[in-house]
């Protein structure tokens, strides 16, 4: 029996739903789903009331599992084979793809829509082409990535998204130079993985922001060198302090209000690099000076969408750099719940001091 948290109608609460899984069609596999992290993103869609999605939508977007079946043509993967399944996978025929600057792909691979709903037989529009709250997922192979199975499947899942998000923007999409100096705002499941992220680029200095001091503390614990309590004391003023009065060469916002993206170009040094890896809820505007802040200090203002990874070769070097102790992501995992419990805990993601909540099936 498959089942999976479906979100039925704009009106309607998520449940637990019994599903039926059509066979993978070419170049398509099949996924035990055994463990999903709740990401923002799910609660976003709940939030916007569908985030644009067709209804019925299949919830969930940062699994890992195991290969069960493959379709025609599937070469990369085999059952048995433990996976990570990433929501991006570059499509290898765009333009940026096509000259070999796949992090900015612009499309994606995908397969069919495969999952329905018992009841009714209406076909699922599953998040972020995944739906992987669900015993299974149907993925385009390029978008089921291989890791070994001594990572803890609970952890490998935070790969998927959160993770790879966070640590990805100080290591791919603005790279972090070595010995350069870093500034992290918000302290959230992502943030810390950009602590992460500009540790294993090797930053000489990271300076996590937040406005709650147990998140800070696990911030220092995973890497920040210095943490600022912005509720405390206004961050900008403090990490200059902290920077002898130059200001970071990387700022990351990983909230999605405005002003941690101000924030960021305001704490850059001349010619930083301030990156939003957070996502705005819509109508959200800036109020930068652009007299001083932009053209004076000259920064590189630029966003990320998932860390900007390729997962066939970032998920892979993740994986090994947790196995080695390089990185922590079993500090990420603060608990770990049911399936039956994910429609009553989605929308309480991020209280109590929690990192990632991870649904195990
Ligand atoms: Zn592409
Ligand atoms: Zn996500």
């Amino acid at each position: 029996m498959t089942r999976g948290v479906v979100y039925a109608s704009p009106e309607n609460k998520p449940a637990v739903e019994e599903l039926t899984v059509e066979s993978p069609g070419p170049r398509e596999v099949v996924v035990r789903v055994l463990a999903c992290g709740l990401c923002h993103s799910d609660l976003y869609v709940l939030e916007t009331k569908g985030w644009g999605l067709r209804f019925p939508i299949l919830l969930g977007h940062e699994g890992a599992g195991v290969v069960e079946e493959v379709g025609r043509d599937v070469t990369s993967v085999a059952p048995g084979d433990r996976v990570v399944i990433a929501w991006r996978a570059p499509c290898g025929e765009c333009p940026q793809c096509r000259r070999s600057d796949s992090r900015r792909c612009s499309s994606q691979l995908r397969a069919r829509r495969r999952l329905h709903r018992a009841a009714d037989g209406a076909v699922l529009t599953p998040v972020l082409r995944c739906g992987t709250l669900a015993d299974r997922a149907v993925v385009h192979e390029a978008c089921a990535v291989r890791v070994p199975e001594e990572l803890p499947v609970e952890q490998a899942a935070l790969l998927a998204c959160g993770f790879s998000t966070g640590a990805g923007a100080a290591l791919w999409a603005t790279p972090v130079r070595e010995e350069s100096s870093v500034a992290v705002i918000g302290c959230g499941g992502v943030g810390l993985a950009t602590v992460q992220g500009a540790l294993l680029a090797g930053a000489a200095q990271i300076v996590a922001v937040d406005v709650a001091p147990e998140k800070l503390e696990v911030a220092r614990a995973l890497g920040a060198t210095d943490v600022v309590d912005a509720a405390a004391e206004d961050p900008v003023e403090a990490v200059r302090e902290l920077t002898g009065g130059r200001g970071v060469d990387f700022a990351f916002s990983a909230i999605g209000a405005g002003t941690g993206l101000t924030q960021a170009i305001r704490m850059c040094a001349y010619a930083g690099t301030a990156t939003l890896v957070g996502m705005p809820l819509p109508q959200t505007t800036l109020d930068v000076d652009l007299y001083a802040d932009v053209f004076g200090r000259k920064p590189t203002i630029a966003v990320t969408h998932g860390g900007d990874t390729i997962p066939q070769q970032d998920f892979p070097f993740l994986a090994q750099a947790a196995l080695d102790g390089r990185i922590d992501l079993s500090r990420f995992v603060t608990s770990t719940i049911r399936l039956d419990e994910v429609p009553e805990r989605l929308p309480r993601i991020g209280e109590g001091g929690e990192i990632r909540t991870v649904a195990i099936l």
